[in-house]
């Protein structure tokens, strides 16, 4: 494998990181409930344990889920 691949493959984690970051949750983190949305308040919150987007968000450990 060359430094070119590497280079382009640590570029594609890259933005497949970015991609995933500007996703909103779609189930909750902690118990991969749906989440229920709040179009007055523009929020996204768990029905279960209450955990709320983005209040409770956290990209570098949620992202992607
Ligand atoms: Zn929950």
């Amino acid at each position: 494998m060359s430094w070119q691949q590497l280079l382009t493959i640590a570029r594609q984690n890259e933005e497949w990181d970015r991609y995933w970051r500007a996703q909103q949750p779609r189930a909750c983190p902690n118990d991969g409930t749906p989440l229920t949305a709040s179009a007055s308040e523009g929020t996204l919150r768990c029905p279960h344990d209450g955990w709320e987007y983005p209040r409770d968000w956290d990209p570098d450990t949620m992202a992607g889920m």
